[in-house]
Order: structure tokens, then C-alpha cells, then sequence
């Protein structure tokens, strides 16, 4: 894996360039405020009416619709939900992209999958912060930043990687490290994560582990604080030092139990399946799968939706976030 840092990194590339950011929500306006910091020239593309044109004003920035931001950019961010970026993408970004643009992006799905096929005449990027923007913008301003990944679809001028490059420098990533991959590896891997491990895969340990404790006669409220409460301090001591610190930080209890236990949770048919799952991803068929999905409005999605907020661990939680006065309420 190629790493780089402050060093590798011009900003030269993109200097005396003129920068559009499409879309000012949490990828958007970090983007778009820590470019224009580090001495951009930047200008954000929003949708007419959209509720994030006087925030984006008030930060001091300059404001367009998409399609004009478009024709005055040589460099095109797109930081839009990826469900909305074909359509926008052939309505008012294709028809004004001029030989030598650069086309970014902060995820590759709608260049993976082919729903957006820009033309041979510009660069495709892209530049991933490994957080969410909130995060992207908070450390910026800190004087550090987070870790991005960059990749080059097409490099139509030459130095498309040296532009990716002096982006994620921009942002404040390159303070922390910028690691080199391709569009479908991030694609892919993103979507695997999200599914088996991050959100799929959690959610239904959470609520697995909930019900056979309610269904056993225990209390919810204890069924809750054991099986989603105390993951977060659990998966802090991850994140902060790997498997070996949470193993390190848990009574000896807890570490035996669970090395025992957690090969019975986690079976080989489990591991089988998400090997089906990551097939999915690969094929395609996964995002087929999702595209179908939109364009039907959301019938399943809504369906599940329901059916997620309509369970118990949901309303035992509410309770009991009531009595947590640190957290913020949303
Ligand atoms: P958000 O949902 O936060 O961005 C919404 C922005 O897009 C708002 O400014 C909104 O303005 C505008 N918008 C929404 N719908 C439309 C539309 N139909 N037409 C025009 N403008 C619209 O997106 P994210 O920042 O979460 O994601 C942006 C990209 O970054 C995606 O590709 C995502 O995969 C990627 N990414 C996101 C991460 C994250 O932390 N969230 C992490 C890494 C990558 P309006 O007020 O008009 O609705
Ligand atoms: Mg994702
Ligand atoms: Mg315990």
C-alpha cells in the first residue's frame, strides 16, 4: 500500500484552479470550508431551494446552483447522497463538463457500478476521508486531520493523482496519512463493512443478544444496558488499541467466557454467508439490488425501517436515554 504524507502532497495542483463542492451536508461543507482555509478558490453547488444555502452563506462561502457552479469549476467534487448523483450527474453536471475537468469523488459506488461514465476527456478521483465529515472539519480545525484514501479512475491530464493528492492535503488528510487504492476496492470494501460487520451484522447481534435474554424471563432494561450500552465502551477500547486492549481491559471473566463463547456466535455458516454476501457486492448484483430499490421509492426500505423502530430494544432505549444527561438529544 502506497502512504503518503505532507511531504508527497503540492497544493499547487489545485491552486489558481476553480473548485466546486456539490452539496453542503457532512461531507460537503468540511470539503468545502477546509479547501477554501487552505487557500482555495471554492464555490458551493446547491439546489436553488436547498435548506443548506444560507448555512453554506453564512460561513462566508459563495453559493450557486449545481449546473453554474459546473461551468465555472475546473474541479468538480461531488459530495451529494450517492442515490441522487446519476440523475444530477445527467441533467446539469455531463452537459457542463468541458476536455480537462476533473470529476471527484468521496465514495466510488456511481463510478464502480457504471451509473455515472463520465467522458474519456476528464480526470475521475477520488478522495475518501475515513470519517464522517463532522470529524473532517472538527480536526481541521484542530491542526490535524483524518486519514483519506485516494484512487484514480482516469487521468486524463497527467496529474490527476497529484491533484487527489493535493485535495486530501487541503483537507487536512495528508497530516494524518493518505493511502493509495482503486475506486472498486473502496467501493467494494465499504459495502461489505457496512453490511456484515458495521451496521448489518452489529444491529442483528444487538437485537439477537436483547431477545434471548427478554425471552428468558430478564428485565429489558438490563437486557439493554448488556447488549447495546456497554458495546460503546467496548468497541472504544477497539478502536483505540485493537482486539488486544479490550481483551486487556475486561476482567479475566469476561476474556475466557468470551474467547470460549464468541466461536459459537460467530460460526463457520456465519462466515459462510458473508462470503455470499461480499459475492453480491462483487457482482454487482447488490447495487443492481439497491438502484432497483430507489427507483421503486423505498418500498422495502420503508417496510424495514418499520419494523426496526416497532422493536422493543427500541423503546426500552428511549426510556433509558432519558436518564442519561450527557447525551445529546436528537
Ligand atoms: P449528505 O446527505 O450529508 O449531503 C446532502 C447534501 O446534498 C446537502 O447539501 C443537500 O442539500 C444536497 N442534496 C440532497 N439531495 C439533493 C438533490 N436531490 N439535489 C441536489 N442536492 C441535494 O451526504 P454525505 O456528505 O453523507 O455524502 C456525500 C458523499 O460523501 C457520498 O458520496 C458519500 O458516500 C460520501 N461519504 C460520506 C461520508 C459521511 O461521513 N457521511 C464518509 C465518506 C464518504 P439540500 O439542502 O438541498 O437537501
Ligand atoms: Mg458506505
Ligand atoms: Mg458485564
Amino acid at each position: 500500500m502506497n502512504v503518503y504524507y505532507e511531504q508527497d502532497a503540492d497544493l499547487k495542483h489545485l491552486q489558481g484552479k476553480n473548485i466546486a463542492v456539490l452539496g453542503y451536508g457532512s461531507q460537503g461543507h468540511a470539503h468545502a470550508l477546509n479547501l477554501k482555509e487552505s487557500g482555495m478558490n471554492v464555490c458551493v453547488g446547491l439546489r436553488p431551494d436547498s435548506s443548506s444555502c444560507a448555512q453554506a452563506r453564512q460561513a462566508g462561502l459563495e453559493v450557486n446552483t449545481i449546473a453554474d457552479a459546473v461551468k465555472w469549476a475546473d474541479v468538480i467534487m461531488v459530495l451529494l447522497p450517492d442515490q441522487y448523483q446519476k440523475a444530477i450527474y445527467e441533467e446539469e453536471i455531463a452537459p457542463n463538463l468541458v476536455e480537462g475537468n476533473t470529476l471527484a469523488f468521496a465514495h466510488g459506488f456511481n463510478i464502480h457500478y457504471k451509473q455515472i461514465v463520465p467522458p474519456e476527456t476528464v480526470n475521475v478521483i477520488m478522495i475518501a476521508p475515513k470519517s464522517p465529515g463532522h470529524l473532517v472539519r472538527r480536526t481541521f480545525t484542530e491542526g490535524n486531520g483524518v486519514p483519506c484514501l485516494i484512487a484514480v479512475h482516469q487521468d486524463y491530464s497527467g496529474d490527476a493523482k497529484q491533484q487527489a493528492l493535493a485535495w486530501a492535503k487541503g483537507l487536512g488528510g495528508a497530516k494524518a496519512g493518505v493511502i493509495e487504492t482503486t475506486f472498486k476496492d473502496e467501493t467494494e470494501t465499504d459495502l461489505f463493512g457496512e453490511q456484515a460487520v458495521l451496521c448489518g451484522g452489529s444491529a442483528e447481534l444487538i437485537k439477537a443478544g436483547f431477545e434471548t435474554l427478554v425471552e428468558a424471563g430478564y428485565p429489558e432494561e438490563l437486557a439493554y444496558f448488556e447488549c447495546l450500552h456497554e458495546l460503546k465502551l467496548i468497541v472504544d477500547l477497539y478502536y483505540e488499541g485493537g482486539l488486544s486492549r479490550m481483551n486487556y481491559s475486561v476482567s479475566d471473566t469476561a476474556e475466557y467466557g468470551g474467547m470460549t463463547r464468541g466461536p459459537r456466535v460467530i460460526t463457520p455458516a456465519v462466515k459462510a454467508e458473508m462470503k455470499k454476501i461480499l459475492t453480491e457486492v462483487q457482482d454487482g448484483s447488490f447495487a443492481r439490488e439497491f438502484i432497483d430499490e430507489c427507483n421503486s421509492g423505498y418500498k422495502n426500505l420503508n417496510t424495514l425501517r418499520e419494523s426496526n423502530t416497532g422493536h422493543p430494544i427500541e423503546k426500552i432505549g428511549a426510556k433509558l436515554r432519558n436518564m442519561m444527561s450527557w447525551l445529546i438529544k436528537k
